[in-house]
C-alpha cells in the first residue's frame, strides 16, 4: 500500500515538475458558456477515421468535456497549447484538471502523435470569445464570420460548429515538422470525411483577432497559408 502511494507521489512530482512553475498557458475561454437546451442533433456523419490516433478521452460530463453535441460542422480551428516543451499527455492532464474552460478535440505531440481528447461529435471549448477583434471591433473577425456565419458569431457558439486541434510546441517559434505533418494529415482526413473545404481551416488568432494563438502564425500569416496549401495537396484538390 505504502509502495503504491509512494509511486503515485513520485509520478505526481515527475508530472508536475515538467510543467513550468509560472504556467504561461492562458485559458482559451474565459466567458460564461451559453446555455444549451434544445441541442440540435449533429448533422456531421460519423465515419471511420483512417489515421492512427491515440485515444485518451477526457471524462464525459467533466468541465472540459461536457458532452454537448456538435452541430453542423463549419470549420477546423488550430491552436498552439501556449506552454513550451509540454507533451500531449501533460497538456491533456492539465486540461483534465483545470476548473475553467479550455479544451481541444485533438492534441498533436512533438513527434507527430495524434491524441483524441474529445470525439468529433462533441464540443470542445477552444474558440469562445466575448472580446471584440481590435481591428473590426466585432466579436469574431470578418474572416471568422465567413467560416461560421454571422448568426453563430453573434450567438457566440463557434465551439458548437468547429473542431479544435491543439498543437504542442518545443519553442515559442515553431512547431516541429512532425507536428505539422500530422496536423496536415488530420485536417485532410477531416475534410475528406466531412466534405469540409480546406478554406474553412482557420486558427485562433484569425478567428478572434485578439489572441495571438499561435504567435508565429499571427506574426506571419503566410506560414498558415502555406499550411493550408499542404492540406489541399494532401487531399488532392
Ligand atoms: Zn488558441
Amino acid at each position: 500500500m505504502l509502495k503504491i502511494l509512494w509511486e503515485k507521489f513520485i509520478n505526481w512530482i515527475l508530472g508536475i515538475s515538467k510543467t513550468p512553475v509560472e504556467d504561461p498557458y492562458v485559458p482559451e475561454v474565459k466567458e460564461e458558456l451559453p446555455v444549451t437546451e434544445n441541442v440540435e442533433k449533429p448533422t456531421m456523419e460519423e465515419k471511420e477515421v483512417s489515421l492512427q490516433i491515440t485515444e485518451n478521452l477526457l471524462v464525459k460530463g467533466s468541465t472540459n468535456r461536457r458532452g454537448d453535441a456538435m452541430r453542423d460542422l463549419r470549420g477546423i480551428v488550430l491552436h498552439w497549447v501556449g506552454a513550451v516543451n509540454q507533451t500531449s499527455l501533460q497538456t491533456r492532464n492539465f486540461i483534465a484538471n483545470r476548473t475553467d474552460f479550455g479544451s481541444y478535440n485533438y492534441l498533436i505531440n512533438h513527434d507527430g502523435e495524434i491524441m483524441r481528447l474529445i470525439p468529433e461529435n462533441e464540443v470542445a471549448w477552444h474558440v469562445g470569445t466575448s472580446q471584440p477583434d481590435p481591428v473590426s471591433k466585432l466579436i469574431y473577425t470578418p474572416r471568422a464570420r465567413e467560416i461560421i456565419g454571422d448568426q453563430v458569431a453573434n450567438a457566440k457558439t463557434a465551439n458548437w460548429h468547429t473542431i479544435g486541434i491543439g498543437m504542442n510546441h518545443k519553442t515559442w517559434n515553431e512547431f516541429t515538422p512532425e507536428t505539422l505533418n500530422s496536423c496536415i494529415s488530420l485536417c485532410a482526413d477531416i475534410c475528406r470525411r466531412t466534405g469540409l473545404d480546406p478554406s474553412r481551416i482557420s486558427n485562433h488568432w484569425e478567428m478572434v483577432g485578439w489572441k495571438r494563438c499561435p504567435e508565429f502564425w499571427a506574426k506571419d500569416p503566410a506560414q498558415f497559408e502555406f499550411f493550408k496549401d499542404q492540406v489541399r495537396k494532401a487531399i488532392g484538390v
